[in-house]
Protein backbone atom coordinates (compact mmCIF):
# COMPACT_ATOMS: atom_id res chain seq x y z
CA UNK A 1 0.00 0.00 0.00
CA UNK A 2 1.43 3.54 -1.17
CA UNK A 3 2.01 5.46 1.62
CA UNK A 4 2.64 9.35 1.09
CA UNK A 5 4.70 12.16 3.04
CA UNK A 6 4.10 15.57 1.36
CA UNK A 7 5.88 18.69 2.58
CA UNK A 8 3.67 21.83 2.50
CA UNK A 9 6.88 24.63 3.22
CA UNK A 10 3.91 27.82 2.58
CA UNK A 11 6.03 30.69 2.34
CA UNK A 12 8.89 29.16 3.35
CA UNK A 13 12.49 28.96 1.58
CA UNK A 14 14.81 30.66 -0.49
CA UNK A 15 17.47 29.95 -3.21
CA UNK A 16 20.39 29.06 -0.80
CA UNK A 17 18.52 27.61 1.82
CA UNK A 18 16.54 25.06 -0.75
CA UNK A 19 19.94 24.25 -2.09
CA UNK A 20 21.57 23.43 1.49
CA UNK A 21 18.24 21.56 2.37
CA UNK A 22 18.96 18.83 -0.45
CA UNK A 23 22.31 19.07 0.53
CA UNK A 24 21.52 17.47 3.39
CA UNK A 25 19.68 14.67 1.90
CA UNK A 26 20.38 11.41 3.52
CA UNK A 27 18.90 7.43 3.14
CA UNK A 28 16.82 6.26 0.93
CA UNK A 29 13.36 6.27 0.04
CA UNK A 30 11.11 2.59 0.24
CA UNK A 31 9.49 1.82 -3.16
CA UNK A 32 6.31 2.29 -1.58
CA UNK A 33 6.42 5.56 -0.26
CA UNK A 34 6.10 9.03 -2.33
CA UNK A 35 7.92 12.22 -0.96
CA UNK A 36 6.97 15.39 -2.14
CA UNK A 37 7.64 19.03 -1.21
CA UNK A 38 5.01 21.79 -2.37
CA UNK A 39 6.97 24.43 -2.76
CA UNK A 40 6.15 28.42 -3.44
CA UNK A 41 5.45 29.20 -7.00
CA UNK A 42 9.13 30.66 -7.94
CA UNK A 43 11.27 27.45 -6.40
CA UNK A 44 9.52 24.92 -8.61
CA UNK A 45 12.19 24.77 -11.37
CA UNK A 46 14.88 24.69 -8.68
CA UNK A 47 13.04 21.60 -7.08
CA UNK A 48 13.07 20.02 -10.24
CA UNK A 49 16.59 19.93 -10.67
CA UNK A 50 17.39 19.59 -7.38
CA UNK A 51 15.31 16.42 -6.98
CA UNK A 52 17.04 14.92 -10.96
CA UNK A 53 20.44 15.46 -8.95
CA UNK A 54 19.08 13.03 -6.22
CA UNK A 55 20.52 9.53 -5.89
CA UNK A 56 17.53 6.86 -7.93
CA UNK A 57 16.95 5.33 -4.47
CA UNK A 58 15.51 8.43 -2.62
CA UNK A 59 13.17 10.09 -5.62
CA UNK A 60 11.53 13.08 -4.11
CA UNK A 61 8.73 14.77 -6.24
CA UNK A 62 7.49 18.18 -6.42
CA UNK A 63 4.06 20.40 -6.40
CA UNK A 64 2.53 23.57 -5.57
CA UNK A 65 0.56 25.06 -2.71
CA UNK A 66 -2.23 26.33 -5.40
CA UNK A 67 -3.65 26.77 -8.76
CA UNK A 68 -6.16 28.99 -10.15
CA UNK A 69 -9.96 27.64 -11.25
CA UNK A 70 -8.95 29.66 -14.59
CA UNK A 71 -7.45 28.13 -17.73
CA UNK A 72 -5.65 31.16 -18.44
CA UNK A 73 -6.57 35.03 -19.48
CA UNK A 74 -6.36 38.29 -17.55
CA UNK A 75 -6.03 37.25 -13.68
CA UNK A 76 -3.15 39.24 -12.23
CA UNK A 77 -1.35 36.85 -9.63
CA UNK A 78 -3.01 33.45 -10.60
CA UNK A 79 -0.67 30.90 -11.59
CA UNK A 80 -2.63 27.92 -14.43
CA UNK A 81 -2.70 24.53 -14.32
CA UNK A 82 -0.98 24.09 -17.00
CA UNK A 83 1.88 26.24 -15.70
CA UNK A 84 2.52 24.01 -12.75
CA UNK A 85 2.03 20.91 -15.75
CA UNK A 86 5.35 22.55 -17.25
CA UNK A 87 7.20 22.13 -13.91
CA UNK A 88 6.31 18.45 -13.73
CA UNK A 89 4.70 19.41 -10.71
CA UNK A 90 3.29 15.96 -9.22
CA UNK A 91 1.24 17.38 -7.09
CA UNK A 92 -1.13 20.72 -6.50
CA UNK A 93 -2.54 21.51 -2.64
CA UNK A 94 -6.10 22.70 -2.96
CA UNK A 95 -8.24 24.23 -0.38
CA UNK A 96 -5.61 24.56 2.50
CA UNK A 97 -7.35 26.28 5.61
CA UNK A 98 -5.03 29.19 4.94
CA UNK A 99 -6.25 29.58 1.65
CA UNK A 100 -9.73 30.00 2.77
CA UNK A 101 -8.93 31.53 6.11
CA UNK A 102 -6.65 34.53 4.13
CA UNK A 103 -8.24 34.61 0.96
CA UNK A 104 -11.86 33.70 1.60
CA UNK A 105 -11.73 30.14 -0.33
CA UNK A 106 -15.18 29.30 -0.50
CA UNK A 107 -15.88 25.07 -0.61
CA UNK A 108 -17.33 25.94 -4.25
CA UNK A 109 -13.75 28.03 -5.15
CA UNK A 110 -11.94 24.76 -4.24
CA UNK A 111 -14.16 22.73 -6.25
CA UNK A 112 -13.49 24.75 -9.70
CA UNK A 113 -10.18 24.22 -8.79
CA UNK A 114 -10.37 20.92 -8.56
CA UNK A 115 -12.17 20.70 -11.55
CA UNK A 116 -9.83 22.67 -13.53
CA UNK A 117 -6.91 19.49 -12.49
CA UNK A 118 -9.30 16.99 -13.24
CA UNK A 119 -9.80 18.46 -16.85
CA UNK A 120 -6.62 18.52 -17.63
CA UNK A 121 -5.23 15.76 -20.13
CA UNK A 122 -2.17 15.44 -18.12
CA UNK A 123 -2.88 12.63 -15.31
CA UNK A 124 -0.11 12.95 -13.23
CA UNK A 125 -0.75 15.89 -11.61
CA UNK A 126 -2.54 14.67 -8.40
CA UNK A 127 -4.71 17.21 -6.55
CA UNK A 128 -4.32 16.75 -2.37
CA UNK A 129 -7.02 17.93 -1.00
CA UNK A 130 -7.75 19.70 2.25
CA UNK A 131 -10.86 19.93 4.09
CA UNK A 132 -11.01 20.34 7.85
CA UNK A 133 -13.12 22.21 10.65
CA UNK A 134 -12.55 24.93 13.46
CA UNK A 135 -11.83 24.20 17.32
CA UNK A 136 -15.27 25.85 17.65
CA UNK A 137 -16.84 23.61 15.58
CA UNK A 138 -15.15 20.22 16.84
CA UNK A 139 -16.29 21.90 20.72
CA UNK A 140 -19.99 22.03 19.25
CA UNK A 141 -19.91 18.69 17.88
CA UNK A 142 -20.35 19.71 14.22
CA UNK A 143 -17.24 18.21 12.81
CA UNK A 144 -19.23 15.73 10.65
CA UNK A 145 -21.59 18.59 9.23
CA UNK A 146 -18.41 20.90 8.49
CA UNK A 147 -16.67 18.00 6.60
CA UNK A 148 -19.48 17.17 4.65
CA UNK A 149 -19.98 20.61 3.32
CA UNK A 150 -16.31 20.89 2.46
CA UNK A 151 -16.47 17.30 0.82
CA UNK A 152 -19.87 17.32 -1.14
CA UNK A 153 -18.64 19.86 -4.16
CA UNK A 154 -15.18 18.33 -4.56
CA UNK A 155 -16.89 14.69 -4.24
CA UNK A 156 -19.50 15.92 -6.87
CA UNK A 157 -16.43 16.63 -9.42
CA UNK A 158 -14.64 13.46 -8.36
CA UNK A 159 -17.49 11.70 -9.61
CA UNK A 160 -17.18 12.61 -12.60
CA UNK A 161 -13.75 11.48 -12.97
CA UNK A 162 -13.61 8.12 -11.36
CA UNK A 163 -10.48 7.52 -13.41
CA UNK A 164 -8.34 10.50 -11.92
CA UNK A 165 -6.10 9.68 -8.94
CA UNK A 166 -6.60 12.66 -5.94
CA UNK A 167 -5.94 12.66 -2.37
CA UNK A 168 -7.52 13.81 1.12
CA UNK A 169 -6.28 15.37 3.84
CA UNK A 170 -7.86 15.80 7.07
CA UNK A 171 -6.58 18.84 8.57
CA UNK A 172 -8.14 20.36 11.88
CA UNK A 173 -7.60 23.90 11.58
CA UNK A 174 -6.97 24.11 15.23
CA UNK A 175 -3.28 21.89 14.91
CA UNK A 176 -2.26 23.37 11.97
CA UNK A 177 1.33 25.45 13.19
CA UNK A 178 0.03 25.11 16.73
CA UNK A 179 1.78 22.44 18.46
CA UNK A 180 -1.25 20.83 19.01
CA UNK A 181 -2.14 17.64 17.92
CA UNK A 182 -5.29 15.97 17.30
CA UNK A 183 -5.35 12.28 19.36
CA UNK A 184 -5.13 9.09 18.20
CA UNK A 185 -9.26 8.57 18.79
CA UNK A 186 -9.96 11.59 17.22
CA UNK A 187 -7.30 11.12 14.13
CA UNK A 188 -9.24 7.72 13.44
CA UNK A 189 -12.72 8.38 14.37
CA UNK A 190 -12.68 11.46 11.67
CA UNK A 191 -10.27 9.25 9.36
CA UNK A 192 -13.03 6.48 9.24
CA UNK A 193 -16.07 8.65 8.80
CA UNK A 194 -14.37 10.79 6.03
CA UNK A 195 -13.56 6.92 4.00
CA UNK A 196 -16.82 5.86 4.78
CA UNK A 197 -18.22 9.11 3.18
CA UNK A 198 -16.05 9.63 0.23
CA UNK A 199 -16.74 5.94 -0.63
CA UNK A 200 -20.18 6.06 -0.15
CA UNK A 201 -20.01 8.94 -2.62
CA UNK A 202 -17.64 7.51 -5.11
CA UNK A 203 -17.51 3.47 -5.04
CA UNK A 204 -13.88 3.69 -4.35
CA UNK A 205 -11.44 4.89 -1.74
CA UNK A 206 -9.00 7.91 -1.55
CA UNK A 207 -5.93 7.99 0.29
CA UNK A 208 -6.19 10.16 3.14
CA UNK A 209 -4.29 12.28 4.75
CA UNK A 210 -3.40 13.51 8.10
CA UNK A 211 -1.89 17.02 8.77
CA UNK A 212 -1.57 19.17 11.67
CA UNK A 213 1.77 19.42 14.00
CA UNK A 214 2.97 16.12 12.69
CA UNK A 215 6.40 15.49 14.07
CA UNK A 216 8.85 13.05 14.50
CA UNK A 217 7.72 12.16 18.17
CA UNK A 218 4.12 11.70 17.44
CA UNK A 219 3.88 10.33 13.79
CA UNK A 220 4.66 6.73 14.41
CA UNK A 221 1.57 6.86 16.46
CA UNK A 222 -0.27 8.44 13.71
CA UNK A 223 0.72 6.29 10.67
CA UNK A 224 -0.25 3.03 12.48
CA UNK A 225 -3.89 4.11 12.52
CA UNK A 226 -6.25 2.61 10.10
CA UNK A 227 -7.40 4.62 7.04
CA UNK A 228 -4.62 6.97 7.33
CA UNK A 229 -2.12 6.76 4.24
CA UNK A 230 0.52 9.56 5.24
CA UNK A 231 1.02 12.99 6.58
CA UNK A 232 0.71 16.31 5.00
CA UNK A 233 3.38 18.15 6.62
CA UNK A 234 4.28 21.88 7.10
CA UNK A 235 6.52 23.08 9.85
CA UNK A 236 8.46 19.40 10.64
CA UNK A 237 8.95 19.50 6.80
CA UNK A 238 11.72 22.71 7.27
CA UNK A 239 14.39 20.80 8.63
CA UNK A 240 15.72 18.10 7.24
CA UNK A 241 16.60 16.31 11.16
CA UNK A 242 12.62 16.95 11.38
CA UNK A 243 11.85 15.52 8.34
CA UNK A 244 14.00 12.46 7.24
CA UNK A 245 12.23 10.65 10.70
CA UNK A 246 8.54 11.35 9.44
CA UNK A 247 10.03 9.14 6.43
CA UNK A 248 11.83 6.90 8.33
CA UNK A 249 8.12 6.51 10.32
CA UNK A 250 6.33 6.30 6.98
CA UNK A 251 9.02 3.52 5.67
CA UNK A 252 8.64 1.52 8.87
CA UNK A 253 4.66 1.09 8.54
CA UNK A 254 5.29 0.39 4.44
CA UNK A 255 7.78 -2.83 5.91
CA UNK A 256 4.87 -4.35 7.68
C1 LIG B 1 0.01 22.35 7.01
O1 LIG B 1 0.24 23.53 6.84
O2 LIG B 1 -0.59 21.71 6.10
C2 LIG B 1 0.46 21.72 8.23
C3 LIG B 1 0.02 20.52 8.51
O3 LIG B 1 1.30 22.46 9.01
P1 LIG B 1 2.01 21.96 10.39
O4 LIG B 1 2.58 20.59 10.13
O5 LIG B 1 3.08 22.99 10.64
O6 LIG B 1 0.95 21.93 11.42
Amino acid sequence: MTRYVIANWKMHGGLQRNAEFFKQWHGSVHSSIRVAICVPFPYLAQLSQLSAALPAHAPVEWGAQDVSEHFEGAYTGEVSVSMLEDFACSYVIIGHSERRQYHGESSGAVARKLDRVMQSINTALQPVICVGEHLSERESGSVETVLAEQLDPVLAVLKVHPHRQALLAYEPVWAIGTGVVATPEEISETHEWIAKYAYSALGRELPILYGGSVKPDNAAGIIELPHVDGFLVGGASLKMETFIPLLDCATSIAKL
